[in-house]
This record gives structure tokens, C-alpha cells and sequence, in this order.
């Protein structure tokens, strides 16, 4: 990978860029230099850096460390498949609450919209429409700790999200990388997330290179991460923000009843 996390600073970090600040593998004297580890962002496994120890050319790429015999817990970044956290139907599932927040989600719809479409740089409204008819199947709207303006963060976990080419032109691109969306790596499942102490939940989010007509990404393009904090506060933000008319549309097919209901509730309020 391109990018490491950097163990001293908790930030992504280039292989020029560790070199730069905490010196080569060996020090003038030809003793090894005492470095911070760089760590994967996923697993927090230690990299080294790919050529740097051998007799070959050094590169610019973070390596996992080879691991002998079977490996228990492979790190999710290493493996072509979306990653398997467990959406489990919750234990102590109530449905008038759940229907509670799912109503709410869907009379603030707009406002999920563009906070999804923000996390991911730019997505599809049929990306969207899929998550939420996840949600309902899944019955993720019954997570007893779930928040509202955490939503949007726990749909972007369950989906890749493939390069968005522009229609009038051919090369240019809305969002040119794919992206996918991680946990920290202590979690394996929603419970493990909504455990965590609040200031420990956030995604990481990691661009690849792969081509557009692929299925999946490819873990060997993986170029970069970011760690996304939750926004807590845009279901109260006062900034207007223009709702595309296709967007609206494709919400309305999908979402009927639902769409209807938010309209006239906003119609009573105004
Ligand atoms: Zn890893």
C-alpha cells in the first residue's frame, strides 16, 4: 500500500515521507535506526517497507509482514472480497422503536442524502435506495444504541462503491477511485462498533486505483486512506442545500409512502 499509519503521529503516511522523518533502515554507522512502526490503518499490524531490507531496489510500498502457517485473522485490506461484518438481526430487537427511527431517518431524508453523498466524495441515488432496502431486510433500524446521524455512516460499511465517469464527457471522472469503508480493526461486527468509546468511532476510508469495469476493488491498488469522523450535527445545521430533482424522483419510486409522509410533514411545519 501507499500509505501507512504513521504510529507517532496517527496520520496516513507516503514511504518518501517515513523516510524523510524518521531516517532510512540503517543509521550512517550501519546500525538500524530506531523508527516508529508504520502500521496498516486496518489490522494495526506493523509494514515494512518493500525492497528496503534486501539487495533489491527499495520502493514506495508498505508490505504486510509475511506470515507463516495459517493465518488466523487475515487483514480484510489484504483480501479481494468485501469485507464480512456481521449485520445480524439485533438481540433485543423492538419494533416500535425501530419503526420510530426509521421514520425519522425518512423525514430527513435530504439531509442523509447529503451527508452519505459527502462520506463517499459522490455517490448514486441507486446506491442509496439499495442501502436502505439493506437496512430494512437486515432490520438495522432495531440496533438498540443506534443514533440517527450514525446511519449513514453503518450503510457506507456494507457496499463498495465503484469510479462515477461523467456522461457528456469521455475521460473525466466525478469520483475517479473506487471506495471502500472499514471499521477500525477491532471491530468484527455493528455490536463491536457500538461498543467502542464515542471518540474511537470512525471509518476508515480507502481509495484504489482499480479499473471502473471491475467488479470489486482490487487490494493491490489500494492508494490511500482517510479516517472519517462522524458528523454529529447535520441533522441540525440551518445550510440550505439544492436537492437534485433525479435524486428526489428515484426516492419517491423507490420510497412511496415514505417520501409522501416526509412532504406533508414539511408542509405542516412550513
Ligand atoms: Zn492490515
Amino acid at each position: 500500500m501507499h500509505q501507512a499509519l504513521d504510529s507517532n503521529t496517527g496520520k496516513p503516511i507516503t514511504v518518501d515521507g517515513y523516510r524523510v522523518a524518521y531516517g532510512s533502515l540503517l543509521n550512517s554507522a550501519n546500525q538500524p535506526n530506531v523508527r516508529p512502526p508504520a502500521k496498516c490503518p486496518v489490522c494495526g499490524e506493523e509494514l515494512h517497507i518493500k525492497g528496503e531490507s534486501g539487495t533489491s531496489r527499495i520502493t514506495k510500498i508498505f508490505s504486510h509482514n509475511p506470515v507463516f502457517g495459517v493465518e488466523e485473522y487475515p487483514c480484510p485490506i489484504k483480501e479481494g472480497g468485501r469485507a464480512k461484518y456481521e449485520v445480524l438481526t439485533p438481540t433485543s430487537y423492538d419494533p416500535a422503536s425501530a419503526a420510530a427511527l426509521r421514520a425519522s431517518f425518512f423525514s430527513h431524508w435530504q439531509l442523509h442524502w447529503h451527508q452519505f453523498r459527502d462520506y463517499i466524495g459522490y455517490a448514486k441515488v441507486e446506491d442509496f435506495i439499495e442501502l436502505l432496502n439493506l437496512a430494512d431486510d437486515r432490520k438495522i433500524w432495531g440496533y438498540h444504541h443506534l443514533k440517527e446521524y450514525e446511519i449513514p455512516l453503518v450503510l457506507l460499511i456494507l457496499k463498495d462503491f465503484a469510479p462515477i465517469k461523467k456522461k457528456t464527457t469521455k475521460n473525466e471522472y466525478w469520483r475517479k477511485h473506487w471506495v471502500r469503508f472499514w471499521f477500525p480493526s477491532s471491530v468484527k461486527n455493528l455490536d463491536d462498533y457500538w461498543n467502542l468509546q464515542p471518540s474511537s468511532r470512525f471509518v476508515i476510508k480507502a481509495y484504489y486505483t482499480t479499473s471502473p469495469s471491475a467488479k470489486l476493488p482490487n487490494p493491490k491498488h489500494f492508494l490511500k486512506f482517510e479516517n472519517i469522523i462522524l458528523n454529529k450535527s447535520y441533522l441540525t445545521s440551518d445550510s440550505e442545500r439544492k436537492m437534485d430533482t433525479v435524486v428526489e424522483k428515484m426516492m419517491t419510486k423507490a420510497f412511496p409512502i415514505e417520501i409522501a409522509q416526509a412532504a406533508a410533514e414539511t408542509t405542516l411545519e412550513s
